[in-house]
């Protein structure tokens, strides 16, 4: 055990939770290792596209079609273009087993898919946390909304989240920027869907952009968001919230943090003889070769499906199942996202008005069903969004070429309305990954085997959204109103979560209500992994607001000489 090798803590991965445990940990004084198996991203200086044009771009921004048939999983993330096709995992690089379709889509590289996330941002409310425990699925979360509510607020201060202060107690609200607006259209439904239903709630978006940066963004050389929405290319003005804009660099003025990119995380050891966690085993993306470091601490934030794979593959005498595995439900009670349900309509009327910018949100309306007690035939509910906007510049192309085409195709066409949904998933210890148990990846880490699907619930929630929303927007006066099942695989929503679950009984969760391991204290696991169950909210926010609770508690105990 090397001087050199050892720290007072390590964190396995500098996405967006990586990098809140990085950031909180060297601020609160430990010497801080950040392991990351891709290779290193530097604010502005690797973002090669961000202010590309599209002629910039050999094949105008699209994915050619050899590149396209041998990646076909990431292909289908509609982020993934010409300009952003370096921050996400080629599927031909890194294979991984789909017992059941599962599209699992990965970016590695320092900062994550912090660089290429859209941003979207709502807290959980009490009834989402209440959820299980109430319905009786899952287990009861050991934690409430209260014990994570000041949490929020710290990150979303330091984040940078636009929203309005609505008042809804479905989403709370937070710690704000000014928010984005509504169009005229998308303010005209709201108005009349709040006219026809008590039960809804109707607002913009809430976002990770700095609408109106405050002096601490200033200062870290963060500013204004132009609403370019060309985010997913890496921000010039860290304008939306990454690792590599704001967690990272803070986490690097502390002077406590060393990050090493491409150290591919093998496992993590646990010492039989000193009956605890001592560090962690890394093979080098490039060279192969193995090394271990070692810490009092480590927090595992690899990504949600990456934590299952890192703790299934770290054995030992006391943990033959994988590391905290006495239950046996380690990669179990997965779940995801049901992102299926999309409606289109046209709106008549507004032909003299237009917007402002490409704004980076959309209208939403927190979820309505089976909030406050059990009142449809399947449990739980969804979030929906929709938004409106005018298509058609260019669009007649029928016309032949003189002024009256150039007239013509100078004006933007009719308003079209797009809504979808974003469906809770039950956990179900039938959904789980596990590892393969004869094919191993290029640094001889067993591939991971993902079992997991839709049930009867997601399609009862499927059909009730496509009912709802075609009658909202009906009764909003849209016209052509037609629903669409993507039919998509889970994954594709980007939103996987649990398999290392958080809970009160070790029998029946690994983690307690720190995030911190029934089995092994001086390890945490904050990322997706943790959840227990989905809610109907973009998960990242409470993943952040987690990291650092858990962080503080982290530090708590070890100052405390109990971990
Ligand atoms: C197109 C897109 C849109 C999205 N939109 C939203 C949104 O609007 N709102 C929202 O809340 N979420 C959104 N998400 C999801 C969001 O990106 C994730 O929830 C979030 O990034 C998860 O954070 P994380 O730290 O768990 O994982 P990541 O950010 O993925 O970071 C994990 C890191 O761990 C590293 N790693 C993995 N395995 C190892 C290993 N063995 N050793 C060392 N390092 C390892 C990876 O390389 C990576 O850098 C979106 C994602 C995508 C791709």
């Amino acid at each position: 055990m090397s001087q050199a090798n050892t720290f007072d803590a390590i964190v396995i991965g500098s996405g967006i939770s990586g990098g809140w445990a990085a950031k909180e940990l060297c601020e609160k004084g430990l010497k801080t290792l950040v392991l990351e198996r891709g290779r290193n991203v530097e604010h502005k200086k690797d973002y090669p596209t961000m202010v590309s044009n599209p002629w910039d771009m050999p094949h105008r921004n699209q994915i050619p079609l050899a590149d396209r048939l041998e990646n076909p999983v990431v292909n289908r993330c509609y982020a993934f273009k010409e300009d952003t096709e370096h921050f996400f995992v080629k599927d031909s690089e890194h294979p991984y087993l789909q017992e059941k379709p599962f599209d699992w889509v990965r970016g590695y590289q320092v900062g994550g898919k912090s660089l290429i996330w859209a941003r979207q941002t709502q807290r959980w409310s009490k009834y989402d946390f209440e959820g299980p425990g109430r319905d009786g699925f899952a287990v009861d979360w050991p934690i409430r909304y209260d014990d994570i509510a000041p949490w929020y607020s710290y990150v979303e201060r330091f984040v940078g989240v636009s929203g309005n202060y609505d008042g809804v107690e479905t989403l709370p609200d937070g710690e704000f920027l000014p928010a984005w607006e509504m169009n005229c259209v998308e303010k005209e439904i709201r108005d009349r869907i709040l006219a026809s239903y008590q039960d809804r709630h109707v607002m913009i978006g809430r976002c990770a952009h700095l609408t109106q940066p405050q002096e601490h963004h200033l200062k870290m050389g963060r500013g204004q968001c132009m609403a370019r929405n060309q985010c997913y290319r890496g921000c010039p003005f860290g304008a939306y919230f990454s690792s590599n804009a704001a967690t990272l660099p803070a986490a690097a003025a502390t002077g406590n943090l060393t990050i090493r990119p491409d150290s591919v995380v093998h496992s993590i050891i646990y010492d039989d003889k000193e009956e605890k966690v001592t560090g962690v085993r890394v093979v080098d993306r490039e060279t192969k070769s193995v090394s271990e470091y070692f810490a009092k601490v480590i927090f595992l934030n690899a990504s949600a499906l990456n934590s299952n794979l890192i703790l299934l593959n770290s054995t030992s005498n006391r943990f033959p199942n994988g590391l905290g595995n006495d239950s046996g439900i380690l990669g179990k009670y997965v779940a995801f996202h049901n992102y299926r349900g999309n409606i289109s309509a046209s709106f008549e009327g507004w032909e003299d008005k237009y917007y402002f910018g490409r704004r980076p949100t959309a209208v939403m309306m927190p979820n309505f069903r089976n909030v406050k007690k059990q009142e449809m035939d399947f449990l739980r509910g969804y979030m929906t969004f929709y938004t409106a906007g005018r298509g058609g510049w260019g669009g007649r192309r029928d016309l032949p070429f003189g002024a009256d085409f150039k007239e013509q195709n100078s004006v933007p066409g009719p308003w079209h309305v797009f809504m979808m949904m974003q469906g809770e998933t039950i956990p179900k210890e039938s959904n789980f990954v596990s590892l393969s148990p004869n094919e191993k990846d290029a640094w001889g880490i067993p591939l991971l085997q993902v079992n997991v699907d839709y049930d009867d619930n997601d399609e009862k929630i499927l059909k009730d959204f496509f009912e709802q929303g075609s009658e909202m927007l009906s009764k909003a006066g849209c016209k052509d109103i037609r629903t669409s099942d993507s039919k998509q695989a889970p994954g594709l929503d980007i939103h996987e979560m649990g398999g290392v679950r958080m809970g009160r009984d070790p029998e029946s969760s690994l983690l307690n209500g720190w995030n911190q391991m029934h089995a092994c204290k001086n390890v945490f696991v904050t990322d997706g992994a943790c959840m227990t169950s989905t809610g109907t909210q973009n998960p990242s926010i409470t993943y952040m607001a987690l990291t650092a609770r858990a962080a503080d508690y982290a530090v708590k105990q070890l100052k405390a000489g109990n971990i």
